[in-house]
């Protein structure tokens, strides 16, 4: 499987220190405070390989990790984290963009929104440059173990529906890291996105 024994490559605050481009990537992106670094770790079956933000929004740069020998997996920084300056936000938001329109290299973005408050502005934009992008975009609704099974197949419908407006490649699953639901999913969808 693609997923054994991912390591830590760098962090990279600036374009000029991303590795090279000759690995295809995946990034995972997300509001700050989502449960990104939870579900990479869930997905890894690694403890602390990215690290979980106990004070959101300070984990600022792109994170790279191996993801067997030809592909890489990508962790941005978390976005929209209120309190954090706007000179600060929008550095990161620049950062971010350059990383998405830069990365010719870059298959899929992993998309992750609370299944509690999904489609906030700033995910629609990152929606919005992904179908202009043509990048297909797998969105997965963290911490779905707050919500009863009924609620969470209604939300993800309910995404769904809204992504129609778009075109572009959209996958809608729910996840957690603590009860697991979608964490074989996405090892699997991994796999075939990079072995297809
Ligand atoms: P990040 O800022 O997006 O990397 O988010 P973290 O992974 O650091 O998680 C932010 C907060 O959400 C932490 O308090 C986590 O314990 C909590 N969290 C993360 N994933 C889940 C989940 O699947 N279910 C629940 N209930 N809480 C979660």
């Amino acid at each position: 499987a693609i997923l054994r024994d991912p390591e830590f490559i760098l962090g990279a605050a600036e374009p000029h220190q991303f590795p090279k481009d000759e690995l295809v990537e995946v990034a995972f992106a997300g509001r700050s405070n989502v449960g990104k670094s939870s579900a990479i770790n869930a997905i890894c079956n690694r403890r602390k390989l990215a690290r979980t933000s106990k004070q959101p929004g300070r984990t600022q740069q792109i994170n790279f990790f191996t993801m067997g020998e030809s592909a890489r997996l990508v962790d941005l920084p978390g976005y929209g984290f209120a309190q954090v300056p706007l000179s600060v936000k929008k550095k990161w938001e620049i950062t971010i963009q350059e990383y998405l329109a830069k990365r010719d290299n870059l298959i899929v973005l992993v998309l992750l929104m609370d299944i509690r408050h999904p489609l906030t502005d700033l995910d629609w934009q990152m929606i919005k440059w992904a179908s202009e992008a043509e990048l297909p975009t797998q969105i997965l609704l963290t911490k779905a173990d707050k919500y009863k099974r009924g609620k969470v197949a209604s939300v993800v419908l309910s995404v769904e529906k809204a992504l129609k407006v778009l075109p572009g490649q959209f996958g809608v699953e729910a996840f957690s890291s603590q009860s697991f639901l979608g964490v074989n999913a996405m090892r699997a969808q991994l796999d075939e996105w990079v072995n297809p």
